[in-house]
C-alpha cells in the first residue's frame, strides 16, 4: 500500500527530470494513473495522495469502480478499445476516451454524450508501427478522421494517442513519438485546435516526454505488476 505513495513520488520526480532535460515545464505533462485490474482501494489511496486522473481499459470493471468511488472527485479516462455497444456508457461516465479510430464510434459518442455535460475529450489512436495486434489508424489517415471528428458537437478532439512497438534504446523509442508529434503539429497548422499527445508508458515515458508528450499513461510503475 505504501508503495503507491513511493511510486507516485518517484514518477513525479522522473517526469520532472525528463521534462527539465529537454527544457520543458514539468506541469505541461499530465500523469494518467492506469488502474486496470487493480482494486478500487488502490485508486482511493492514490486519490488521497493527490492523483486525480485515472485510466481504465475494461468498461464493466471501470463502471464498478466508479460506483464504489463516487464520493471522490476523479477524472476518468477510457483507454481501451471501444465497441459500438459500449459507447453509451462511455459517453455518460467518462471525461476522456483515448482510442478513437473510426468515425462511426466518434459519431455515437457525440450523439450519446448527455447534453448537460462538457463535450467528451477524445484522442485519435494511431497504429504508428502498423502492428496487426494493435488498434488505431495509419498516420496518413489522421487528417481525414480529425476533420470528421472536429465537426461533432458532443465530443472535442484533443489530439493523438499511440502505443508504439517496444524498442530497446531511448533513441529508437523517440522515432515513433516524433512522428506522432509531427502529425499533431500538422493538424494544428490546418487550424484544428488540439493540444494533446497521449504517449509514453512505464517503459518509454522519458522518450515520449522528450518528443513532446503532454499525457503519460502509467500503470505498472504506480500500482505494480498486473496479475
Ligand atoms: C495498460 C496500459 C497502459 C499502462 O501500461 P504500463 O506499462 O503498465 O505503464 C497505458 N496505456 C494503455 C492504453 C494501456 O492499455
Amino acid at each position: 500500500m505504501q508503495n503507491i505513495e513511493k511510486n507516485l513520488n518517484r514518477i513525479h520526480g522522473q517526469i520532472a527530470e525528463a521534462a527539465t532535460a529537454c527544457g520543458r515545464d514539468p506541469d505541461s505533462i499530465l500523469l494518467l494513473a492506469v488502474s486496470k485490474r487493480k482494486p478500487a482501494s488502490d485508486i482511493r489511496l492514490a486519490r488521497q495522495l493527490g492523483q486525480r486522473h485515472f485510466g481504465e481499459n475494461y468498461l464493466q470493471e471501470a463502471l464498478e469502480k466508479m460506483q464504489e468511488l463516487d464520493d471522490l472527485d476523479i477524472c476518468w479516462h477510457f483507454i481501451g478499445a471501444i465497441q459500438s455497444n459500449k459507447t453509451r456508457h462511455i459517453a455518460e461516465s467518462f471525461a476522456w476516451a483515448h482510442c478513437i479510430d473510426r468515425v462511426k464510434i466518434a459519431r455515437r459518442l457525440s450523439e450519446q454524450r448527455p447534453s448537460g455535460m462538457n463535450p467528451l475529450n477524445v484522442c485519435i489512436q494511431v497504429n504508428i508501427d502498423h502492428e496487426d495486434s494493435k488498434a488505431g489508424i495509419d498516420l496518413t489517415r489522421v487528417p481525414e478522421l480529425a476533420a470528421a471528428i472536429h465537426r461533432l458537437p458532443g465530443i472535442r478532439l484533443r489530439g493523438l494517442m499511440t502505443i508504439p512497438a517496444p524498442r530497446e534504446t531511448f533513441a529508437e523509442q523517440r522515432v515513433a513519438f516524433a512522428q506522432l508529434a509531427a502529425a499533431l503539429a500538422d493538424l494544428q497548422r490546418q487550424g484544428i485546435d488540439c493540444d494533446t499527445l497521449s504517449m509514453g508508458m512505464t517503459q518509454d515515458m522519458e522518450a515520449a516526454i522528450a518528443e513532446g508528450s503532454t499525457l503519460v499513461r502509467i500503470g505498472t510503475a504506480i500500482f505494480g505488476e498486473r496479475a
